[in-house]
């Protein structure tokens, strides 16, 4: 029998464990604490629980730490790491340094399966979900990095990296729980944010989970012809359906749903994309963060120009839209948006 990575147990999982054991549930939460509190890398670091417990959990279970690799820093002072996994594979994240913040954009996926034509990971294919302990250790070694780097601790936290979240439903949700329980790390959930591409049968269900952070959802075009050109898993998961499922999620969780849209030179960037964006915010409680693209190596996408993304701004602001353009940061170090790929995977 495969033994089970440890820390892709719940705390309710512990606690079975220990009742198979005929242990006491408090030390379920002993563990809990040493794992997600102290976010400990090896078990022979607790001190309060049984030498014989403690050997039972290691012999039946595994580990699944990850280590920084190695990390590149930008001239905007962004950072971008890779991590090594159990099997030989990285992952990236990276620290993105603001005026007000300092956020953390974490991985949940090697490769990602959506293939996202003008995305670097997206061509990469799809390797392997991460353990819900390799999600969440991303955001202890980023914060470590950004103390030694930068001098401050992350702020905010973006589920943004490689991957798809809501197709690594079950360990993303987990992992989120750990990061914002008072038992584990104690993250605000709203300084975190979880984007995805729009799968709408699990945006009902993250809606019913409620985890409480917000959500963003990566448009990039209004249309549903051009987004299956952009996004080939768009034919699957239709617009329709996407933008039915966020009307449910805002009755539900009462949020502001943001839309991210990546401004590609004459891909998405009319008036008539425009004007079709302005009507489809009309129906959902939402905003707009407008993305200028990166060059991708080998794509062939090319990012709009600074005119036409200033009059697609103007355009739903005189609407009325909450909109702004977000800043490119780490370009000079491939870690802007969908320029995550880690080379070294494919090698
Ligand atoms: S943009 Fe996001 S969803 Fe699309 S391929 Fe890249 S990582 Fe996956």
């Amino acid at each position: 029998m495969i033994k089970p990575a440890i820390r892709n147990f719940s705390l309710t999982d512990l606690e079975q464990w220990f009742i198979q054991k005929q242990q006491p549930l408090y030390r379920a939460k002993q563990l809990y604490q040493w794992l997600w509190k102290r976010n400990i890398r090896r078990i022979d670091e607790i001190t309060n629980i049984p030498k014989s417990l403690l050997r039972a959990i290691q012999s039946e279970t595994w580990w699944d730490v990850i280590e920084l690799f190695s990390f590149q820093k930008a001239s905007d002072l962004t950072i971008k790491a890779s991590f090594f996994l159990y099997d030989g594979l990285i992952v990236e994240g990276v620290i993105i340094p603001s005026n007000d913040r300092t956020t953390a954009c974490i991985s949940t996926q090697v490769g990602c399966p959506v293939r996202c034509r003008f995305c670097a990971t997206g061509n990469m294919g799809y390797v392997r979900n991460l353990n819900v302990g390799e999600i969440v250790d991303q955001v202890v070694l980023l914060n470590r990095l950004s103390t030694d780097q930068l001098g401050t601790n992350l702020t905010n936290i973006v589920i943004m990296g490689m991957g798809e979240p809501l197709l690594n439903y079950e360990y993303t949700l987990k992992a989120l729980m750990h990061l914002t329980s008072p038992e584990a790390m104690n993250w605000s959930k709203n300084r975190i944010t979880l984007s995805t591409v729009g799968i709408p049968d699990r945006i009902i269900q993250f809606a019913h989970d409620n985890p409480g952070v917000k959500l963003a959802v990566s448009l990039h075009a209004p249309f549903q012809d051009k987004r299956e050109q952009l996004i080939p898993l768009a034919k699957k998961y239709t617009l329709i359906d996407i933008l039915e499922a966020l009307k449910n999620y805002v009755k539900i969780t009462n949020q502001v749903v943001t839309f991210e849209y990546l401004m590609l030179y004459n891909v998405n960037d009319s008036i008539d994309d425009a004007r079709e964006l302005v009507r489809i915010c009309s129906t959902i409680n939402s905003k707009v963060n407008l993305i200028p693209y990166n060059n991708v190596e080998g794509l062939a996408f090319v990012p709009s120009t600074e005119d036409k993304i200033h009059t697609f701004y103007k355009f739903l602001k005189n609407r009325h839209i909450n909109v702004r353009i977000r800043k490119s940061r780490g370009q000079d170090i491939d870690a802007a948006c969908g320029q995550l790929a880690n080379k070294l995977v494919n090698k």
